[in-house]
């Protein structure tokens, strides 16, 4: 295979020019005979958007393309240039070889999100017969309830946009970077997995990946399916509660179902419970897993026209050409904080992304054509041990559930919404801003200078201002701040040795909450590399039925 690397087009080019350009830079009518009789295949490995000549906007390809007859050699030793070269792919090896242990039961994968559903459908793959256990409902029935919850309803503190199949990023922009390297191939096979299931071919190749919150659902639903094909079970609306073990780790899986408490026989557990799970962090810490406190970082979600955001980055608008323009950003304040943007949503909506009663939080969201009026990001500051003001483990986690009780209250239930200039400034004028707030749940004008505490306020108003020198615009003064972001990622490690268990035999920590991962495709990823690990240590579930 020759990879060909830095083929640059104007963005609205044909297909024909990208092939037409391919052929020039491979110089193939020097090797038309041979070409006539065996043609040559050609993918997009890479497409990344150069804007550095804005309003002229590029695509920047790298190609793959295999040719028969010997004719790969014949060309990289005709052509010599640093942007031609022969590339063999990584493809990801699930491992060949079992382990001997016998399972008792079947392994046990405590939640459904992207850890968890990778996990089980690795195992599900070569006859684990996985559990999967869930305490929010299956995907199709949460939609419902999150979207009631959206106009306006209770909050389902089991089934939100936190909790339930999928997990959290199901309501989410679907963004796929990650800045894991796996030499394994382990993250293209994640990505060639989600395509499989229903996500648009382009999220391999693209720079910037995503899938949007419709098409991630009917991905979701689709590996359920093929999960239970492969012998899988799914069990909904059931919160894994807490464990039994004996002296050679863990026995029994305690759960809850509509109040019924009952026991899963099994010696291996996945806690792929996600950042948010609380009640079951503190049922870890009781029964003496070995946990420790993490930094996180918390802060407020910023709005700003989309159309604002495409001049800064392109030039011109993103419609009709690459679509919404995105940006990152980082500030070292003067004081030593860092801050920066986070999860940021092209044309997306700010989203009640609460968990617990009488506790709010936000995050943000896009449908997979981002096209809602503005772009959102959270600006966030890191927090540690020294804010928490506390040793404790679970320290991080009471500061952020202090914050979210704050902006409950500040909302009076809604999400506190608030202008940056009088966010800056200390007033509240009445928010009578040009823009139109992208929010899907209730919101009201508040004092978010309550929220968070002065220093953390000061840093990110002193980042606002310098992120201006940037992207134009970004602290215009009716930006609209929503608080409070504080899932960033988990206050919490649960520590695992090097097959990947934790304090007790058989428990498995698995993906963002337990701490080895950040983002859908790096928790997908630590799924598998868990999966691989109890399929090393254990026999099918067949062969120990
Ligand atoms: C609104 C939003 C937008 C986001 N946007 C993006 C994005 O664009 N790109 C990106 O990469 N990341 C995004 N994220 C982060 C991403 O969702 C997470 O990194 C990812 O989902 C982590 O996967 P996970 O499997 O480790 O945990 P989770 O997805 O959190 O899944 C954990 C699951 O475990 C279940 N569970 C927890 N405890 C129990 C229990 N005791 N019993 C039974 N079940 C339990 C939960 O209900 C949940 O479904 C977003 C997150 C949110 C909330």
């Amino acid at each position: 295979m020759i990879k060909v690397d830095n083929l640059k087009l104007p963005i609205g080019h044909t297909e024909d020019e990208l092939y037409a350009k391919l052929e020039k830079e491979l110089k193939l009518n020097k090797f038309s005979k041979d070409l006539n009789t065996s043609g040559y295949s050609c993918r997009i490995f890479k497409r990344s958007l150069d804007a550095r000549r804005k309003p002229e906007l590029f695509y920047v390809y790298s190609l793959l393309v295999t040719l028969d007859n010997g004719l790969e050699d014949r060309i990289l030793k005709h052509v010599r240039d640093r942007n031609i070269s022969s590339y063999k792919p990584v493809i990801y090896q699930s491992p060949g070889e079992s382990g001997s242990k016998e399972l008792t039961g079947h392994p046990v994968i405590v939640g459904a999100g992207p850890s968890g559903l990778f996990c089980a459908y690795e195992l599900s793959r070569r006859g684990y017969a996985p559990i999967v256990i869930e305490r929010g409902e299956r995907v199709e029935n949460r939609i419902e309830t999150v979207k009631k919850f959206f106009l306006g309803g209770r909050l389902n503190t089991e089934s939100n946009v936190q909790f339930g199949e999928g997990g959290a990023g199901t309501f989410s922009d679907g963004k796929l970077n990650t800045g894991v390297n796996d030499k394994m191939g382990r993250n293209r096979y994640v990505l060639d997995t989600l395509v499989r299931f229903g996500a648009p071919e382009e999220i391999t190749y693209s720079a910037r990946p995503h899938i949007g919150t419709d098409i991630l659902a009917l991905v979701v639903r689709n590996m359920r399916e093929e999960i239970i094909r492969n012998g899988g079970q799914f069990l909904f609306d059931t919160r894994m509660t807490g464990f039994e073990k004996g002296d050679r780790g863990i026995e029994n899986v305690c759960v809850v179902n509509d109040g019924n408490e009952s026991a899963i026989t099994s010696n291996c557990m996945v806690l792929a419970i996600g950042h948010s799970s609380r009640d079951t962090f503190k049922m870890l810490k009781d029964r003496n897993v070995d946990m420790e406190a993490k930094a996180f970082a918390v802060g407020l979600r910023i709005q700003h026209p989309q159309e604002m955001i495409d001049l800064s980055q392109y030039g011109r608008t993103g419609k009709g050409g690459p679509g919404p323009a995105d940006y990152k950003l980082t500030n070292r304040t003067a004081g030593g904080r860092n801050v920066y943007s986070f999860c940021m949503c092209p044309g997306g909506y700010v989203v009640n992304a609460s968990s617990e009663a009488g506790r709010l939080c936000v995050n943000g969201m896009s449908y997979s054509g981002r096209s809602s009026l503005n772009a959102n990001s959270a600006i966030i500051v890191s927090v540690n041990k020294d804010d928490f003001k506390s040793d404790d483990v679970l320290a991080g986690m009471e500061f952020q559930r202090r914050l979210e009780e704050r902006a409950y209250t500040l909302g009076g239930g809604a999400i506190p919404v608030q202008e940056y200039g009088d966010f800056k400034r200390g007033t509240l004028s009445g928010g009578g801003g040009s823009l139109t707030p992208q929010i899907k749940g209730n919101y009201k004008l508040a004092d978010l200078r309550e929220l968070l505490p002065d220093e953390l306020n000061e840093a990110i108003i002193e980042s606002i201002d310098k992120f201006g020198y940037t992207i134009e615009g970004f602290d215009r003064d009716d930006a609209i701040l929503a608080g409070v972001e504080s899932r960033t990622s988990s206050p919490v490690r649960i520590l695992r040795n090097d097959n990947y268990e934790g304090s007790i035999e058989g428990l498995y920590p698995c993906g963002e909450g337990a701490g080895y991962a950040g983002g859908i495709t790096s928790a997908a990823m630590d799924g598998i590399k868990v999966a691989e690990a109890i399929m090393k240590k254990y026999r099918p579930a067949e062969a120990g039925r």
